[in-house]
């Protein structure tokens, strides 16, 4: 019998941290490693996958792929702005790969600030990886900031319209953005009719992530919504959740014809080339399972 020669394979493993997530191991076949190092503050890996492209992982948990970061980035970007009649200032928190600010930046937003923990990370992102921030960091209206978004949040009170959380998972340096005292201090920096938007988990980490989020804000806010999103590159495989909290704004009570002419008045025809985002997808991710329906609305 002839034996089948096993062409060598390298497979990217992701990490598993029992507890904060639930235990699962995805795996995605490398075609080529891309970077991979070290920083202050975590472990960078960017690697070429089979199916999914580029792909960037810190801490060995994937950040996103090439072939699905468009819905990550637009429904956390266009929801939140969508949703706020009259958006002039955003901070991005995290967000080093500047996805959300290519979204962001679509709006006719007068301020942008993004505050990242980690500067090495937002260089090697737009040396390897342009397709995700496309210029975004070179806009006039961004000022950048390297510090812990826990505390450069502390010194900006009534400040911005809009505040979208883009951090890494409650382990390591995004551990701070997952606390009280940092949603207290995003509430303080909101205008008052700001709204905020916080990355959270998979489906079926409700009880150990989205849970314990929603008690915190939900002293805090009038209006939380769980927003839901497809991401196949992610542990959970589909449905993922993000949260978004508004002190004013009821998103449950924007109308389909006002979401269409926001769209057409703010982005005009640069609407087109949203391949995700519709004001019909906007009212969808609303949409919440019986599980996740939150009592405090
Ligand atoms: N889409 C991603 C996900 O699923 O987790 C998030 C992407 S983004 C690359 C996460 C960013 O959050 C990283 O660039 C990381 O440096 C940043 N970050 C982590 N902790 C932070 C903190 N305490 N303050 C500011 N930025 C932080």
């Amino acid at each position: 019998m002839k034996a089948i020669s096993a062409k060598k394979e390298k497979w990217f493993v992701e990490a598993a941290f029992p507890g904060i997530r639930r235990c699962k191991k995805d795996t995605f076949r490398v075609e080529k490693e891309i970077f991979s190092g070290r920083t202050k503050y975590q472990k960078i890996y960017i690697f070429e996958s089979l199916g999914f492209g580029k792909m960037l992982a810190l801490d060995g948990i994937i950040q996103f792929s090439q072939s699905d970061e468009f819905i990550y980035h637009e429904i956390i970007a266009h929801v939140p702005l969508m949703t706020h009649p009259d958006p002039q200032r955003l901070l991005v928190v995290g967000g080093g790969d500047g996805g959300v600010l290519r979204e962001a930046r679509k709006h006719p937003l007068k301020e942008m600030s993004l505050v990242d923990i980690d500067e090495e990370v937002v260089g090697i992102a737009r040396q390897y990886l342009p397709f995700v921030s496309q210029g975004s960091f070179t806009d006039k209206r961004l000022t950048l900031a390297f510090q812990d978004g826990r505390e450069f949040i502390k010194a900006h009170k009534n400040h911005f319209d809009i505040i979208v959380v883009d951090s890494t998972d409650p382990v390591g340096p995004g551990k701070a953005l997952f606390q009280g005292d940092f949603y207290k201090s995003v509430h303080e920096a909101l205008t008052e009719d700001g709204i905020a938007i916080f990355q959270l988990g998979p489906f079926l980490d409700f009880d150990i992530i989205i849970k314990g989020t929603v008690e915190k804000l939900s002293k805090l806010f009038t209006y939380l919504n769980p927003v839901r999103l497809p991401m196949p590159s992610y542990s959970c495989g589909c449905e993922y959740c993000f949260l978004m909290a508004s002190k004013k704004v009821d998103p449950a009570k924007l109308a389909l014809p006002v979401l269409k002419r926001r769209l057409q008045q703010r982005l005009g025809a640069k609407a087109a080339d949203l391949k995700y985002y519709s004001p019909e997808m906007h009212l969808a991710s609303l949409v919440t399972p019986k599980i996740w329906r939150l009592k405090k609305r």
